[in-house]
């Protein structure tokens, strides 16, 4: 009988302290910040402030996860020299160097400019399994990346002009 006792005791305690050990595990992943987070640093605003700063269709798109119509947006055809950042934060996203004419009527890309600069999410809406791309300092949503982009990566960054800001090299330099 004791044996038992002592068996189970053992079983328990043996359970406590492996649910123990993953509950120190996640709290540690949620405390600490990954590489990317710490590098850009993280911009967080409540919706009324983003209202504020951003125009409706910025917001939109952005906080709302929406799309611009195609062929509709600002930077579709633009060939400028420069770099397009964040439309809500200012973090530099994309170089005019890695822009291509995709046809799709969204200004797209073949590499952010750094990998940390973006989140990719899983997006399942709308009966598809898409890749959503996020401005990783500010998580305001940029557009989707899919993988029939030209070499070298193969990536196609799917962006919404609205998300962006476009500054030209040469203002760039200037400053
Ligand atoms: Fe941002």
């Amino acid at each position: 009988m004791n044996y038992i006792f002592l068996a189970l005791l053992a079983l328990s305690l043996f359970a406590l302290a492996c649910e123990r050990s993953s509950v120190n595990a996640a709290e540690k992943a949620a405390e600490k910040p990954t590489t990317q987070d710490a590098a850009v640093g993280h911009v967080e605003k409540s919706d009324a402030e983003w209202k504020k700063q951003l125009t409706t269709a910025q917001y939109h798109v952005l906080r709302e996860k929406g799309t611009e119509r195609a062929g509709t947006g600002e930077y579709v055809n633009n060939h400028e020299k420069g770099t397009y950042l964040c439309a809500a934060c200012g973090l530099e996203l994309f170089s005019s160097d890695t822009k291509f004419e995709s046809g799709t009527g969204w200004p797209s890309y073949w590499r952010p400019i750094a990998p940390s600069h973006v989140k990719e999410i899983t997006d399942r809406t709308h009966g598809m399994a898409r890749t959503e791309v996020t401005c990783a300092r500010c998580d305001g949503h940029l557009g989707h990346v899919f993988d029939d982009g030209p070499k070298p990566t193969g990536l196609r960054y799917c962006m919404n002009s609205v998300s962006l800001k476009f500054v030209p090299a040469e203002e760039k330099d200037k400053k």
